[in-house]
């Protein structure tokens, strides 16, 4: 199977008609990740968004933006750590948004995401996002009632103003050149259950529990109506939500990934082009330098020597 059906399949191209129910959380498009081919795919994946981070890395024109979203034990975490293993730590920044500090609260509600967008050559992770604004935020009325906004700019309109203000951002951003993808990590209610129990069980993992986990656990429905309508709202071709079967974790982290390398191969990213005269400029440092190290000097061909000194790489230094 080719990484990019894969891809293709949990990305809301129609987000008018988008249910929730269409995608089965457990759903691993036939794969099995003790056969061979599951696991060859995730490292292929894994190595080509290596290089094409490189090239984006060098190119310095482009930034790339993976938003995670997801309920509590979705294993966002592990997505992300999966997915960026390869990954060059300098060209990569990860933010975790938590609840917003009051210094954010004096803020708008995309100011705190926004000085955390990606430079270009790099990519930026968020960890959870503004989204949350149209998710915990409306499923919780009195953290809205404590944003400190103007009462009259507070009307039954806020939910349909603030897709709104998502999509102009998103689509500014792309017409400045980031790259936007979004994913919600589908879980089950039942594989949280499952998750959250382990997290009670292995004492190494209790750390990683909440009860403040358990009481969001009670919105479920809820926040699946908030999800639901923020992925209809906000799926754009500039800025796609890919909306991934998480019950298994390597099957979630094998669809990220690909999704990634889609994105990053459809901006035909590629080394700087090199101009006549830096080309040039190569030439006479190469001829300064070449000199200095005797297995390219004694060659005098312009070439790595691999003569008498042996290969530069057998040296013990
Ligand atoms: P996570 O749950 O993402 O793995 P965590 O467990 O380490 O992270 P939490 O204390 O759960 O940390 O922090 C995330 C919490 O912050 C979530 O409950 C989330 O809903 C909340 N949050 C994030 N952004 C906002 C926001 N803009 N307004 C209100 N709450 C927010
Ligand atoms: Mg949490």
């Amino acid at each position: 199977m080719k990484l990019e059906s894969l891809a293709h399949r949990f990305r809301i191209d129609k987000p008018s008609s988008f249910k929730l129910s269409d995608i089965d959380p457990c759903d691993t498009a036939g794969l099995d990740i003790d056969k061979d081919e599951a696991k060859a795919m995730l490292k292929e994946s894994i190595e080509r968004l290596t290089q094409l981070q490189e090239m984006l890395y060098a190119q310095d024109r482009w930034a790339v933006l993976g938003i995670f979203q997801a309920m509590d034990a979705a294993g966002k975490d592990g997505a992300i750590k999966h997915v960026m293993s390869g990954v060059n730590p300098q060209g990569c920044q990860v933010y975790s948004f938590k609840t917003p500090t009051s210094h954010e609260l004096d803020h708008d509600f995309l100011w705190r995401t926004t000085i955390a967008m990606p430079e270009r050559g790099r990519i930026g992770i968020f960890n959870r996002s503004y989204y949350e604004e149209v998710l915990v935020v409306r499923v919780h009325p009195d953290i809205l009632a404590k944003e400190k906004l103007p009462k009259k700019l507070v009307g039954k309109d806020i939910w349909k103003e603030r897709f709104e203000d998502i999509r102009a951002f998103e689509r500014y951003q792309a017409r400045n050149g980031t790259l936007i993808m979004k994913f919600f990590l589908h879980v089950s209610k039942e594989e949280q259950a499952r998750r959250f129990l382990e997290r009670i069980d292995d004492p190494s993992k209790n750390w990683k529990f909440s009860q403040d986990d358990l009481a969001e656990r009670a919105y479920w429905d809820d926040y699946m109506r908030c999800y639901e309508e923020a992925i209809r709202e906000t799926s754009r071709p500039e800025a796609p939500w890919f909306v991934v079967p998480a019950d298994r974790k390597w099957f979630a982290r094998l669809v990220v990934a690909s999704a990634m390398v889609d994105g990053m191969e459809s901006l035909a990213l590629h080394y700087p082009e090199v101009d006549a005269a830096t080309r040039a400029g190569l030439k006479d440092a190469r001829a300064v330098l070449a000199p200095q190290v005797p297995e390219v000097g004694n060659t005098g061909n312009g070439k790595n020597g691999n003569g008498k000194n042996g290969h530069p790489k057998d040296r013990k230094d």
